[in-house]
Parts: structure tokens; C-alpha cells; sequence
């Protein structure tokens, strides 16, 4: 059924998420700070909306794809925001798809929790107050474009059922993890680990081809041995090894060390909160600040080999 939805941050990801929901016959209002991107979609039939406001007061589902927490505070609770002072709103379910921190999730569905829904509201989430979903995802700009993003939800079950058909408008697994930043959560421990497998491969490859064996036979040998994971066997590091990959590109493309970067201060801030050790977490934060500082910031993350060649100072 054709639902009145808004979507805001048209960026790398929400772009193409947008488009999916546009072509599965949705109703779209839609606002990015950039003009440019949402004329293109004023073209393709959405609505267009000057402030997060005016989408939320066109909608009755709202989903968020911003860059990282303070966006989305700002997106909800700044000036013009998602949700009013006076505490009513039109939306019934909100669905933030961007990767930011769990606390800063809890926090805002306790202000979400707060709010009343507008009496003429088309209660979608079916619950007496709006409903806040965490679903970010994983899937990178190309599952984004062929909607097949794996989405990672933490809320109140009741909006998940709610929210499915969308989610499935714009991916293809979707995982239910718990309550409010559980989703969250999924991502940033996951995002964690992919950089410190990353850097692993990385660095092992690197050694190996300083002591004389090529990057080409030891990847081989971790593909059928104990050191193979994705970043080795998919997304492998070094140029050449792999055809279809950002670093057989020049860096170009993929999932940008400036955003793997981020991911890891927010997992070190989880950390913080809940008390937990990452020293792997904050060694590697450290190396791909070198980098972006190096001019790494927008070369895809698995450009960490290159530390061991030029990135890191004498
Ligand atoms: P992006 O920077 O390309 O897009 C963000 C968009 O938000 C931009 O169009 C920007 O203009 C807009 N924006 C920023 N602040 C705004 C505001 N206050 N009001 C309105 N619009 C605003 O980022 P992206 O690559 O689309 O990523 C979005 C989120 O998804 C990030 O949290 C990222 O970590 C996560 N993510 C990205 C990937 C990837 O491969 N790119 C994969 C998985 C998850």
C-alpha cells in the first residue's frame, strides 16, 4: 500500500534509497541541505520540503539517512525539527537509517517517546506516541542502488512490523536486534571489526611482500587457511590482487576511510559509556587519522595498506 513518506539526507546512500521508495509507488516528501539533489528528485515526481518540519508535517513515516550523530540531534530536535515543542506530530513511525551511536538513539527515543500524535495522524506504528526505529544498514552505495541493504533494527517491535514493507522497499535482510540502540549497536560493533580485519590483512600483506612473497600467492594461502575473511577473500587490500575492488581502482569508490574513521569514534565512544576495552579500536582510529590527514579522507578504507608504504610519519 502507497504510504505518505518523507526521507532526509539524499546523500551516497539515501539517494538511492529514495529512488527505491519512489519506484515501489510511494508517496515521497523529501529535504537535504543540498538543493541541487533534491531538484533531481522534484523531477521524479517527490514533493520537496525546506526544513525537516515541513516533511514531517507531509508524512506519516519519516526516515532519516544523515552523516553522523550531531545531524541527526539537529534533524530532530534543532531549529525546525522533526518534532515540535508543543510535542505533536504527524509521523507515527520514524526510522533513522544513519550509523551513529546507540546513547545518542536512547536519548532521542526518550524525547520521541515524549511526543503525542496529531489527532488526524494515520497511526502507521500503531502505537499511542510515535515509535523510534535504529535500522542502519550495511550493504554499501551498491546494495543501496539495487535494494539489497541488510538493515539492523533496534525499537519497539510494533514499529518493525510497521516499518517492514519499507525496509523491504530499499533492502533485502532485515534484523531484528533488540530494543532502542540495539541496531545501533550491531552496526558499530560490526564496523569494529571490519577495521580491525582489515588492518590485519593489511598489515600481514604488507609484511609478506617485505619479506619476499607476493600479495597475490599469500592472500592464496589465507583464502584456504585460518587468516580468511572478507577483507582478504572480497574487499582484499591490495592493488591487483582482486579485479573488482576499490584498491585494483586507485582507492576510488567503496566506503571512505573519512566514514570508517567516524565509525570508530563511535565505537570508542560506546566503549566509554558502557565501560568496555578497544585498545585495537583506538590504535587503528589512530592510523587512519594519519592518513586522512595524508589525503586519504575520501579513498576507500581498505587504502590502510598504504600506511605501510607512505601513509605513516618518519
Ligand atoms: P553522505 O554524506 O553522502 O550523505 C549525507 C547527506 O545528508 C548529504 O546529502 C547531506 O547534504 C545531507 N545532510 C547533512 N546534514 C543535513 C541536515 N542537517 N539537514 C539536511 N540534510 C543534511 O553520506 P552517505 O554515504 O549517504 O551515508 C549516510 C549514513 O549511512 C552515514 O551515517 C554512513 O556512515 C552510513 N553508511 C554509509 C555507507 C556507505 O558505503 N556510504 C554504508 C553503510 C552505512
Amino acid at each position: 500500500e502507497a504510504q505518505d513518506v518523507g526521507f532526509i539526507g539524499l546523500g551516497n546512500m539515501g539517494s538511492h534509497m529514495a529512488s527505491n521508495l519512489l519506484k515501489a509507488g510511494h508517496r515521497l516528501t523529501v529535504h537535504d541541505r543540498n538543493e541541487a539533489v533534491m531538484q533531481r528528485f522534484a523531477e521524479r515526481g517527490a514533493s520537496i520540503a525546506q526544513n525537516p518540519r515541513e516533511v514531517a508535517e507531509a508524512s506519516d513515516v519519516v526516515i532519516t539517512m544523515l552523516p553522523s550523530s550531531p545531524h541527526v540531534q539537529d534533524v530532530y530536535t534543532g531549529r525546525n525539527g522533526v518534532l515540535t515543542d508543543a510535542g505533536a506530530v504527524r509521523p507515527s513511525l520514524l526510522i533513522d537509517a544513519s550509523t551513529i551511536d546507540p546513547h545518542t538513539c536512547r536519548i532521542l527515543a526518550t524525547k520521541v517517546a515524549k511526543c503525542t500524535l496529531l489527532t488526524n495522524s494515520k497511526n502507521i506504528g500503531a502505537g499511542e506516541v510515535p515509535i523510534l526505529l535504529d535500522a542502519p544498514v550495511s550493504g554499501g552505495v551498491v546494495g543501496a542502488e539495487a535494494a539489497t541493504l541488510t538493515f539492523m533494527v533496534g525499537g519497539r517491535q510494533e514499529g518493525l512490523q510497521a516499518a517492514e514493507p519499507l525496509l523491504r522497499a530499499m533492502g533485502s535482510r532485515v534484523v531484528y536486534c533488540g530494543g532502542t540502540g540495539n541496531g545501533a549497536a550491531a552496526k558499530v560493533c560490526n564496523n569494529l571489526a571490519l577495521a580491525v580485519s582489515m588492518a590485519g590483512v593489511a598489515e600481514a600483506l604488507a609484511l609478506g611482500q617485505h619479506l619476499g612473497i607476493d600479495a597475490h600467492t599469500l592472500s592464496k594461502i589465507f583464502n584456504s587457511s585460518s587468516a580468511r575473511c572478507w577483507s582478504s577473500d572480497t574487499y582484499n587490500p591490495v592493488p591487483g590482487v582482486m579485479a573488482n575492488v576499490p584498491a585494483s581502482h586507485g582507492y576510488k569508490g567503496g566506503f571512505s576511510s573519512q566514514l570508517l574513521a567516524k565509525d570508530l569514534g563511535l565505537a570508542l565512544a560506546a566503549a566509554k559509556e558502557s565501560g568496555s576495552a578497544v585498545p585495537l579500536g583506538g590504535k587503528i582510529l589512530e592510523m587512519y587519522n594519519i592518513l586522512c590527514e595524508a589525503g586519504h579522507s575520501s579513498l576507500d578504507f581498505s587504502s590502510i595498506f598504504q600506511y605501510y608504504y607512505k601513509g605513516k610519519p618518519e
